[in-house]
């Protein structure tokens, strides 16, 4: 069967797949957000400034916390031991339940430590700096795991039940992920099917990946249960379940085993007849995935917050090995070519937790809709880190590719940026890979004009409903096109930011042109915009790029009248906007001026065998590992 011919035979599932995720979806932006405004090409800058700075208050509870989690893990944590092992002793399990290290989130009421959003990003910024494999297996449990939709979602039986077992040491994890199913829960196997009494349910099928689930005490699993019919049309039903462990008819069929963060207890659970209560529903029934996106939202910024505290300790060991490491008769951090890999670390980290810790305040402060930033910032610093370590790896040289412990088996210095890139890579593929973080913000992006226009646009459209669009669209969007085009930037503005009024000056500008671009491709292509990934994905970074640059300004302007003296904020703010400007001018430019319709083709192409020819010459592989003699 050629690629197309798949294609044609996929759409069908792939608009099982797109109604699965739009009934999951918020309809409602009840709350305001930074980010959807900007889409829409208003610049809310009183959503954004001044910078949430942490209170003193909170950030006392959090400075005495760090410093006893911190000596925690000096003391009895040797990251290098648990990558080389691929085991977190049960020692440093217990010593960070002692911390309140699993109850964390937890409210004090119920016996937690009952961190502020900020508090527990700073944690686990911490943790991650150190050892990414410790730092999962916090994140998988307090992120998606248990407590945060229990906090959410839960009754207030079940916050009784299981909200103190967290807070004194039990672990647990969230099981979505199928062989099938990975970035499309619509095509989930496992089912759980209701006792004849409604009392119970029966959960069958396998889950992979499922990260802390081979010793989780508690886990969320996710299962499609019997459809509804809605409006005459069957809809598909996905429904999250609190399992615990040592229910019979759990089989832990094995563990796997990955690149990097190797001592996560990560594997593939089998449910074969699991019987659960009917009271460990989580929310209701059908409400599975919308509890998931929804956790999601505030769980994805401890993948940023994570990324940001990888990045912080690339970059101390870059400066100071930038300054150490002398070739051609200077430090390499001296050679241009080192010095701009450093400089680009010191802005990109300081980017990366403006607004990762922005939206942590948000959510510490309530009443704004962060879906936007939350997924921003997770696309963001994954990729960011990513890219540091990275540089760090090319600043170090050949010792940046040797082992830690081999490093110090010879005498050197045992910095561990091989362990870092391998625990790094993940963060751009769990919790939403770059591509589907793409399309889920420009989803959100788009929403209000597909709420307006896309029944115009769309051929298919029963006529009723392009007379109502266009009532709609010809109220909004004279005034709003005209509007995207005012000159506003060059009205007197952001004064008190110095220098970088310059920036928030371009960030404005950039939102209108960013608003009326989409809005473009959106009339040019019509609903087929949501296949051009590429020119979608572009649209996003731009936003991404923006979100940033102002978060960076805003936070830096707010640190400096904390202490006038240290520019070192402002410093890298510029320095980050200034880079940021040119990426956001080469993605315009690569929205008109591309190579995606040849890029699918030749891809079809190769996917269909025309290329087979440039492979000769190699030995290969075809997965089935080696078959020769041992
Ligand atoms: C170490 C580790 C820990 C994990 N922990 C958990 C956990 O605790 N619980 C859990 O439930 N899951 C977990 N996962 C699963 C993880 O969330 C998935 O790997 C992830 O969602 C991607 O799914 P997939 O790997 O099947 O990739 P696929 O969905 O098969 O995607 C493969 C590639 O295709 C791209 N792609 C997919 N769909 C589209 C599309 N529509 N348009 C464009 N590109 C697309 C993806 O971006 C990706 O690049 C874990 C995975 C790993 C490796």
């Amino acid at each position: 069967m050629s690629v197309t011919d798949t294609a044609k035979h996929l759409s069908e599932k792939e608009k099982e797949s797109l109604d699965v995720a739009e009934g999951a979806r918020e309809t409602e932006w009840t709350k305001p957000s930074f980010v959807a405004e900007l889409f829409m090409g208003h610049f809310r800058s009183d959503l954004i400034a001044p910078y949430p700075l942490q209170s003193p208050e909170d950030k006392a509870i959090g400075d005495e916390f760090m410093g006893r989690l911190e000596a925690f893990l000096r003391d009895n944590l040797d990251p290098d031991e648990v990558d080389r092992t691929g085991d977190l002793p049960q020692r440093v399990i217990d010593g960070l339940a002692k911390l309140g290290c699993w109850g964390m989130k937890i409210p004090k009421d119920y016996g937690g430590l009952g961190l502020s959003q900020i508090n527990y990003n700073r944690a686990v910024a911490l943790v991650a700096s150190y050892c990414g494999s410790t730092a999962v297996w916090l994140s998988a449990h307090q992120s998606i795991g248990v407590p945060q939709p229990l906090k959410l979602f839960g009754s207030d039986a079940q916050k009784k039940k299981y909200f103190p077992m967290f807070a004194k040491g039990a672990v647990s994890a969230f099981a979505l992920t199928e062989p099938e199913v990975g970035s499309d829960p619509a095509q989930m196997v496992t089912k759980a099917e209701p006792s004849s009494d409604g009392k119970t349910w029966t959960i069958n099928g396998n889950k992979l990946w499922c990260t802390n689930g081979l010793v989780a005490d508690v886990m969320v699993v996710m299962a499609g249960t019997p459809s509804k019919m809605v409006n005459g049309k069957e809809k598909k039903q996905i429904t999250a379940f609190i399992v615990e462990k040592g229910t019979p008819g759990i089989e832990y069929v094995s563990r796997c085993d990955f690149m990097g963060i190797r001592a996560i207890q990560n594997g593939v659970i089998r449910f074969n007849n699991v019987k659960v209560p009917s009271e460990n529903i989580l929310w209701g029934e059908g409400q599975g995935l919308k509890l998931a996106l929804i956790t999601l939202n505030t769980g994805r910024l401890t993948l940023p917050a994570a990324s940001a505290g990888m990045s912080k300790q690339a970059l101390q060991i870059a400066r100071n090995w930038g300054k150490e490491r002398v070739q051609w008769g200077q430090p390499i951090g001296k050679h241009e070519a080192g010095a701009v890999k450093i400089a680009a670390m010191a802005a990109s980290t300081f980017a990366q937790e403006a607004m990762t810790y922005y939206t942590s305040a948000l959510v510490d402060k309530g009443g704004a809709d962060i879906r936007l930033e939350a997924a921003m910032s997770k696309l963001f610093c994954s990729v960011a880190s990513w890219k540091i370590v990275d540089d760090l790896m090319q600043l170090r040289g050949g010792r940046g590719y040797e082992k830690a412990d081999s490093l110090r088996k010879r005498g050197e210095k045992g910095y561990a940026v091989e362990r870092m890139m391998r625990d790094a890579r993940i963060n751009r593929i769990i919790e939403g890979t770059d591509e589907i973080q793409h399309l889920f913000i420009a989803r959100e992006a788009l929403d209000k004009h597909m709420r307006l226009a896309m029944d115009l646009l769309n051929p298919k459209a029963p006529m009723t409903k392009k007379m109502t669009a266009l009532a709609k669209s010809a109220l909004f969007y004279p005034f709003w096109y005209l509007r995207t085009w005012l000159p506003t930037g060059l009205w007197p503005r952001f004064a008190g930011y110095g220098s970088l009024g310059k920036h928030m000056r371009f960030v404005e500008c950039r939102s209108r042109k960013l608003a009326r671009t989409l809005f473009h491709q959106m009339v040019k292509f019509g609903p087929k915009l949501e296949r051009r990934q590429n020119i979608l994905a572009r649209l996003v970074e731009i936003g991404t790029e923006l979100f940033a640059m102002a978060t960076s300004c805003t936070k830096a302007v707010e640190l400096e009248k904390q202490n006038p003296q240290e520019k070192g904020p402002r410093e890298l703010a510029d320095l980050f906007c200034r880079q940021a400007r040119i990426r956001v001018r080469q993605y315009f430019h690569g929205v008109c001026c591309n190579t995606d319709v040849r890029d699918s083709k030749a891809a079809a192409k190769a996917m269909d065998g025309g290329y087979e020819w440039l492979e000769k010459g190699i030995v290969a592989d075809d997965g089935s590992g080696f078959k020769g003699k041992k």
